[in-house]
C-alpha cells in the first residue's frame, strides 16, 4: 500500500520534471503562446498569377494592430526573413500582427526592383502621384494605382487598418524619418533596431510611395526601415525584435 507521504512525493516529483521539460523548451528561440491563432489570408493575386498573402497571428483581446511588409522590390529580400522570424516567434499578448511576406513575388522570381509590368509598386500609390521613370526601374506605372500588388495592399490596409506598418527595404540602412507621420515612433523603432535615423527623400519628393498613401489615407502610422545591402542574421533577428517590442510598446 502507498502511503499518503509517497504519494504525495511521487506527485511532487513529477511536477517539478513537467515543469523542467517545460523550461527546457522556453530556452533558445521564443515559441508562439498557446492563445496565438496563426491564419492566412489570401489578399490578391501577382501580375504573373502568383497569390499575394497576409498571415494573421493573434491571440484573443490584442488590440494593437501591427502590419509588416517583408517585400515590396523584388531585389530587396532582407525582409522576407524578417517575416520568417516573426511567424515562428512569441506574439505580445496585446498585439494583432499581420505579416505579408512580399507583395512583389514576381519580381522576387525575376530579382528585379519591379513587377512583371516593369513598375516600381513604391511609385505607384496613389498619393502625390506622378508620371515618370518609364523604362527605369523607377517607373510609377500609366496611372496611380494601375498595379494589382498595389491595389491588393490598399484593399488590404482599408479593410484591417493597422495602428503600426513597417515597410522593409534594402539597402540605404536606416529608419526613415522623412514625412514622418509619428518621429517617436521612428526613433522607438531606430533604438530597438539598431539602425540610425535618416531621411530617405527619394530624389528630393517622394511620389507614389507606400508609406506615404498610408500615413495621408489611413490613421496608423507607416515606417520604412532599410537594411544595408546585405542583413547578417543576427541583423534579420534584431530588427525583427525590435519590431515586435515597439509594436507592442507605441
Ligand atoms: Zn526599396
Amino acid at each position: 500500500m502507498v502511503s499518503t507521504r509517497s504519494a504525495r512525493r511521487t506527485a511532487t516529483t513529477v511536477a517539478l520534471a513537467v515543469t523542467a521539460l517545460l523550461a527546457v523548451g522556453l530556452v533558445g528561440e521564443p515559441r508562439a503562446q498557446a492563445a496565438t491563432t496563426t491564419s492566412t489570408l489570401r489578399i490578391g493575386t501577382s501580375v504573373q498569377g502568383r497569390a499575394l498573402v497576409a498571415i494573421h497571428r493573434s491571440a484573443p483581446g490584442a488590440t494593437k494592430r501591427v502590419l509588416v511588409i517583408g517585400v515590396i522590390h523584388g531585389n530587396e529580400k532582407a525582409g522576407w526573413w524578417v517575416i520568417e522570424r516573426l511567424k515562428r516567434w512569441d506574439v505580445p499578448a496585446n498585439v494583432d500582427l499581420w505579416l505579408i511576406p512580399s507583395i512583389n513575388p514576381d519580381g522576387m522570381a525575376a530579382n528585379t526592383r519591379t513587377n512583371a509590368h516593369k513598375v516600381d509598386l513604391n511609385r505607384n500609390f496613389p498619393q502625390s502621384w506622378v508620371y515618370a521613370g518609364k523604362g527605369t526601374s523607377k517607373y510609377s506605372g500609366p496611372s496611380a494605382g494601375s498595379e494589382p500588388e498595389t491595389r491588393a495592399v490598399m484593399a488590404f490596409v482599408k479593410a484591417h487598418p493597422p495602428r503600426t506598418t513597417v515597410v522593409l527595404h534594402q539597402p540605404l540602412f536606416g529608419v526613415d524619418s522623412y514625412h514622418a507621420k509619428s518621429i517617436t515612433l521612428v526613433q522607438a523603432l531606430a533604438r530597438e533596431t539598431q539602425l540610425p535615423v535618416k531621411s530617405f527623400a527619394c530624389s528630393s519628393t517622394c511620389h507614389g510611395t507606400l508609406t506615404g498613401w498610408h500615413n495621408a489615407y489611413t490613421p496608423g502610422r507607416a515606417v520604412t526601415i532599410e537594411f544595408g545591402a546585405s542583413a547578417s542574421t543576427w541583423r534579420l533577428s534584431v530588427v525583427a525584435a525590435g519590431i515586435r517590442k515597439v509594436g507592442s510598446a507605441y
